[in-house]
């Protein structure tokens, strides 16, 4: 195409402090949320005749940090196709060339909120464990595919008012930087298993940690384990849940065993005294047993050492969630994704300045050609 023709398809709109330069097909932009990576807007698409949320990824290419996030983020989002994930509508760029290349819009289904401001309200126990069954249900596709999340948290996960639930992001890269390079933006830790807090390897499970900790805000209206840092964090942990068993100290690497070790000791508390009746809905014999159904499946996945944690799938057969269990959505075929060494990519500016540019040429190709899906995931 050329160039001036190019020119013509776009406009900018200020949205807060940043400008964004979009397809004419999207109109009435308006800010809704920002993250690590950037501002998000809902706009009304023209074409699609339905509202939708654009991201605006400033300069993705800038460090190593946000071009793995973003080169990652584009390629999973382009290969995963689940309703419980977010799913890919189109991505541009309003630059002209390689050389001109700057920002990366991503455009998304639109969801009503973030589960942030779910967490406020009384939810009752067909409404919370739906949404439970909905993150697992994501989660188990994510795994399928090899991606284990590891940073779940309730602004990366966004809601319907119809209660339908989807997973914004595909959380830490194997390789990923502690992001100590994002600064200024604040990284929210809360959500992280004891094996991320404590550097130790991980397995599928590490996910659940992060759905128990969500499930536990929901009910208590409270963060769970709220820290300064990673070491006040560990704290809360411990004095919640009592200081692990020495089978599990053995596992720690000998430097993070002598401080695990050196913390006061703790006996925790039972999840009657955590998770108190008073906290759920108790108006009929079947919220009671809801009620314990959703205590008991609490004290399955915060449990500190993950081989003594409830999996993925034992979650989905949970008496709490599995009376949402559909094959259709829980077993739905795994995502092939192609680039083997997306974790392990290391590359210079430059390098991913190209990398990037070319997913998005790539996007507009298969765009034209109509092999991208006309409709994803509902
Ligand atoms: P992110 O930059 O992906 O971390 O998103 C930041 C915030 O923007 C989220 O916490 C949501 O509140 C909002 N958001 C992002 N994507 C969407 C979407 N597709 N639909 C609705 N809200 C969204």
């Amino acid at each position: 195409m050329n160039k001036n023709k190019r020119e013509k398809e776009f406009y900018s709109v200020d949205v807060g402090d940043s400008t964004f330069t979009v397809l004419k097909r999207y109109q009435n932009l308006r800010p809704i949320g920002s993250g690590a990576q950037g501002i998000v807007c809902s706009a009304y698409d023209n074409n699609l005749e339905r509202n939708v949320a654009i991201k605006k990824l400033s300069r993705p290419f800038q460090n190593q940090t946000h071009a793995k996030r973003a080169y990652r983020e584009l390629v999973l989002m382009k290969c995963v196709n689940h309703k419980n994930i977010i799913g890919l509508l189109n991505v541009f760029t309003p630059q002209k060339t390689l050389e001109e290349f700057q920002d990366v819009y991503l455009v998304m289904e639109l969801m009503d909120a973030n589960l942030c401001q779910v967490i406020q309200m009384e939810l009752d126990h067909e409404r919370l464990s739906y949404l439970l069954y909905q993150m697992l249900c994501g989660i188990k596709h994510l795994h399928a595919a090899g991606i284990i999340h590891r940073d779940l948290k309730p602004s990366n996960i966004v809601v319907k008012s119809d209660c339908t639930l989807k997973i914004l992001d595909f959380g830490l890269a194997r390789t990923a930087a502690t992001g100590l390079l994002m600064t200024p933006y604040v990284v929210t830790r809360y959500y992280r298993a004891p094996e991320v807090i404590l550097g130790m390897g991980y397995q599928a499970n590490v996910d659940i940690w992060s759905v128990g900790c969500i499930l536990a805000e929901m009910v208590r209206h409270k963060i769970l384990f709220p820290g300064r840092d990673y070491i006040d964090q560990w704290n809360k942990v411990i004095e919640q849940l009592g200081t692990p068993t020495q089978e599990f100290l053995l596992k720690l690497n000998q430097s993070v065993r002598t401080y695990v070790e050196n913390r006061p000791r703790y006996t925790g508390y039972s999840f009657e005294k955590l998770f108190p009746d008073v906290l759920f809905p108790a108006d009929s014999e079947h919220s009671k047993l809801k009620a314990s159904q959703a205590r008991d499946l609490l004290s399955k996945m915060l449990v500190i050492d993950a081989s003594k944690r409830i999996s993925v799938d034992e979650a989905l057969q949970h008496p709490y969630i599995n009376v949402w269990y559909d094959p259709a959505e829980v077993e739905a075929p795994s995502p092939l994704i192609t680039d083997k060494q997306l974790d392990e990519r290391e590359h210079t500016v430059e390098e991913w300045k190209e990398l990037i540019y070319k997913e998005v040429l790539d996007w507009e190709e298969r765009m034209k050609n109509g092999v991208i899906r006309a409709q994803v995931q509902q």
